[in-house]
């Protein structure tokens, strides 16, 4: 596999980022992950404004243009001869000549990182036809989660948790509502509504979400922002998740607990359908 780090594009064995990089100390640093389906890039642009925003809230310099950043997308799917699967992308704020709480001056260059993962056929995940079960846990994350940190070791616990309870994945719940999945947003549906989480720094602004609830809107289907707790969410016809890496995925159950018919409901696969061809339409 050949990954871009700092300005090159290196066989993974011989790419280096610093034992001083902040990434690696601090969890300083923000990351995206971007879709490719048939050689495209899913919403680009949406993952592009997202993290100059999580750059910006950070007080991080962007270390290049949204042009630069798609070709180097671009170009690693062609070195990498890659069909379906995701580009990561990483930017710390660098790597000063020692350890310190401080943030460094402009003189330390941010570390930008990205490689790509291959996975054939991720469109057709068989998970999508038979749907995920979840299981609750408390959300002890930190208060910005609307920034795209690479903080992640809450949410790998989390995963832990659900597969140590033989789940697929987990629900977080703060004040008694759902924030949101690991690595996802969720959604229940009663009747012919969508029911989701509205936007504050509780949780991540998915790049999916955004794109999903706007082709529900435009299908004439009705979408409402609000909080849900996990009895509501388990008395619903249907829940589901989102994420640039598994689309829209049906969550059959909660807790051990069969949501609707404990199937896959129609709304999520509607979503799926067409999520899957508009993005592909205007994938770039
Ligand atoms: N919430 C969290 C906590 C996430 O980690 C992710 C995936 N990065 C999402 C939601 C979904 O965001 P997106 O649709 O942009 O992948």
């Amino acid at each position: 596999r050949i990954v871009y780090v700092n300005g090159d594009y290196v066989p993974e064995a011989d790419a280096t980022v610093s034992v001083f990089d902040r990434g690696f100390l601090m969890a300083d640093g923000v990351y995206e992950v971007t879709s490719v389906l048939g050689g495209k890039l899913i919403d680009f642009d949406g993952h592009a404004v997202r993290l100059k925003r999580s750059l910006d809230a950070l007080d991080m310099a962007e270390p290049m243009s949204k042009d630069a950043l798609l070709e180097i997308h671009r170009e690693l799917v062609i070195r990498n001869d890659l069909t379906d699967g995701m580009i990561y992308l990483q930017v710390t704020r660098g790597a000063p000549a020692d350890r310190d709480f401080a943030f460094p001056g402009p003189d330390v260059a941010p570390t930008v990182v990205l490689f790509t993962q291959s996975k054939p056929g991720m469109a057709e995940a068989p998970a999508a036809k038979t749907g995920i079960s979840v299981i609750s846990i408390p959300d002890i994350r930190w208060g910005r989660r609307d920034i795209k940190t690479v903080q992640l070791l809450y949410p790998s616990m989390g995963k832990m948790m659900a597969k140590a309870a033989g789940a697929d994945d987990a629900w977080m719940v703060e004040d008694g509502f759902v924030t949101e999945g690991t690595s996802n947003n969720a959604y229940i549906v009663k009747g012919d509504k969508i029911i989701t989480r509205g936007l504050s720094t509780d949780i991540l602004h998915g790049i999916t979400r955004a794109a999903v609830l706007r082709f529900a809107r435009e299908a004439q289907m009705q979408v409402e922002e609000r909080n849900f707790t996990i009895e509501e969410a388990q008395d619903a016809d249907e829940a589901f998740i989102t994420s640039a890496s598994t689309f829209v995925m049906p969550v059959v159950e909660i807790d051990g607990a069969a949501v609707g018919a404990g199937t896959p409901g129609r709304v999520a696969k509607r979503l799926r359908e067409i999520y899957l061809e508009e993005s592909r339409k205007a994938a770039v």
